[in-house]
């Protein structure tokens, strides 16, 4: 480990399961970097662009290592930040990403823990993976480095870290929800992990609900912890040193998506969205493929809203974009099956020869489309099952440049907690409620819907990413965002558009 002093202070080492980007092979053997999408992808690479720092995390290629990193070397230049590739093979990405981390840790952090598939191959390969980004993290790392590894793959990395002889400042960031302790316990591995998490001093989630879980199952689960509350955070005692544990709503950069917003290619979007429509309120859903995110449900609530209020019918259009992930993994194959023949469904029973009730896009949209249908779209219907977060809601609100649309919202989306008031809420289980949400939604008052838009829109700036990674450093390190100063020779032009693509995950 190379522990010299160097000039470059305060470098931030982000840790994640994928870098932001994919590298794909061409027909002709050469390599194309696209760039990546996603939560986490949207929320950091405004972080680090341009401020030097390292992104280390699997490139999502199996091939060899040497070539991979030879290509990752000349796109960092482009990227305004240092790219390190963890290199897993394929046998390696099928326990320890699609089966340890897909197929046990985000169903049950979810609390879907029938959709868990317990395999002790899984775990084997998840630990070896974790160790894998530790010794990566270890090989070049500076006693000035901060250390923020995410998610729900990588909890394990701390632990491995500290037994490498790291001392420097660790903090942990779960996007996902944290489950209640009689739903975590069912986890076999739930005592290592638990005690992996009290390995960095600082774990931040993502709503208080999330805290409380977690601090729950310290409490419940931890005999020899000892809890204490202090203000927003809790200090838990194990083994001799302390955690912390806090909540940060994570934001999105709303000043670009609403500059964005406003672009003439999007203006054009939203008119020809609107033209096509004429007549109709437009419904909005965007998710990414996954049974989280109560796709069914919704479509079932449209089709209530249809069934029970006829005078709406060929005045009310759902958009549903489905975007593609997990492709060729069965639970998420049937799901596609399934969307596909309630759409049909519901198309079959109730179009007539002008109104097609469901547009369904199953693909994943360039930028501009996506905010022509956040802002030509005078309705959003977010409803997850349970959901860490949800940025797509905060995206809507920022694209609300008229503001004068309506967000529906699920009470177990982690977004409720700040948004809740503003929105409407709904349990994404009760068809009949949402739909009564939808007809709600559709009749409310302009001067309401203006005045809901107005608080939404306040709450996601003021709460924006910057103020995310401010709050995060701030309590982890009583450090800023500008503590991590642009680097001049990285500010190159960058064509924010790519990241607005989407990944298969
Ligand atoms: N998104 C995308 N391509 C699309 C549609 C959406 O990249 O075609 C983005 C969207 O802008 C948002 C993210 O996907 O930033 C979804 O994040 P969210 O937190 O809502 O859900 P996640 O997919 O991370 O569970």
């Amino acid at each position: 480990m190379d522990q010299q002093p160097h000039p470059r202070e305060n470098r931030l080492i982000v840790v994640s399961n994928r870098l932001p980007c994919v590298l794909e092979k061409e027909p002709a053997g050469n390599w194309r970097v696209v760039a990546g999408s996603g939560g986490l992808v949207t929320a950091l690479h405004p972080v680090l662009r341009d401020r030097g720092g390292v992104w280390i995390g699997w490139s999502g290629a199996v091939e060899d290592p040497a070539e991979i990193a030879e290509v990752l070397r000349a796109h960092d230049r482009d990227v305004g930040y240092e790219l390190r590739a963890v290199p897993i093979n394929r046998e390696e990405v099928e326990r320890y990403y699609h089966g340890y981390s897909n197929e046990i840790l985000w169903p049950l952090f979810h609390d879907l823990q029938s959709q868990c598939d317990f395999l002790p191959d899984y775990w084997h390969t998840y630990v070896k993976i974790n160790r894998r980004f530790a010794e990566k993290v270890a090989a070049d790392l500076r006693p000035s480095d901060f250390i923020w590894v995410h998610d729900y793959q990588l909890i394990d990395v701390a632990h491995h870290l500290r037994e490498l002889g790291v001392t420097n400042r660790l903090a942990f960031f779960l996007h996902t929800p944290f489950p209640p302790p009689d739903i975590f316990l069912k986890l076999p591995e739930w005592h290592v992990l638990l005690r992996s998490l009290m390995a960095y001093d600082f774990v931040g989630v993502q709503t208080q609900r999330d805290r409380h879980n977690l601090v729950h199952c310290i409490r419940r689960l931890l005999k020899d912890a000892h809890v204490k509350a202090e203000g927003h955070l809790h200090r838990v005692t194990l083994d001799g040193r302390d955690s912390h544990v806090a909540s940060f709503p994570i934001g999105i950069d709303f000043q670009d998506f609403a500059v964005a917003a406003a672009a003439p290619e999007v203006e054009s979007m939203v008119q020809a969205i609107r033209e096509h429509n004429r007549g109709s309120r437009l419904v909005l859903g965007v998710d990414r493929l996954d049974y989280t995110k109560g796709i069914p449900h919704r479509l079932r609530a449209f089709a209530n809203l249809l069934e029970r209020f006829p005078e709406v019918r060929g005045r009310v259009t759902l958009v549903q974009v489905v975007v593609p992930s997990r492709i060729g993994i069965p639970k998420y194959d049937a799901l596609k099956v399934h969307i596909e023949q309630l759409v049909s469904e519901i198309n079959g029973r109730y179009s007539s020869v002008d109104w097609i009730p469901v547009h369904y896009v199953f693909r994943s949209l360039g930028r501009d489309e996506l905010l022509g249908y956040y802002r030509a779209c005078h309705i959003a219907l977010v409803t997850p099952l349970k959901d860490g977060m949800n940025l797509v809601c905060k995206e809507y609100c920022a694209c609300s440049l008229e503001q004068d649309s309506v967000l529906i919202l699920s009470q177990f989306a982690g977004a409720a907690a700040q948004l809740g008031r503003s929105a409407l809420l709904v349990n994404p289980n009760d068809v009949e409620q949402m739909a009564d949400a939808i007809y709600k939604a559709m009749r409310m008052p302009q001067a309401d819907r203006r005045r809901r838009m107005r608080r939404l829109r306040r709450n996601v700036y003021e709460h924006d990413i910057h103020w995310w990674v401010n709050s995060f450093m701030r309590a982890v390190i009583d450090k800023e965002l500008k503590d991590f100063p642009v680097l001049e020779e990285f500010v190159l032009p960058f064509d924010g558009q790519q990241w607005s693509r989407a990944v298969e995950e």
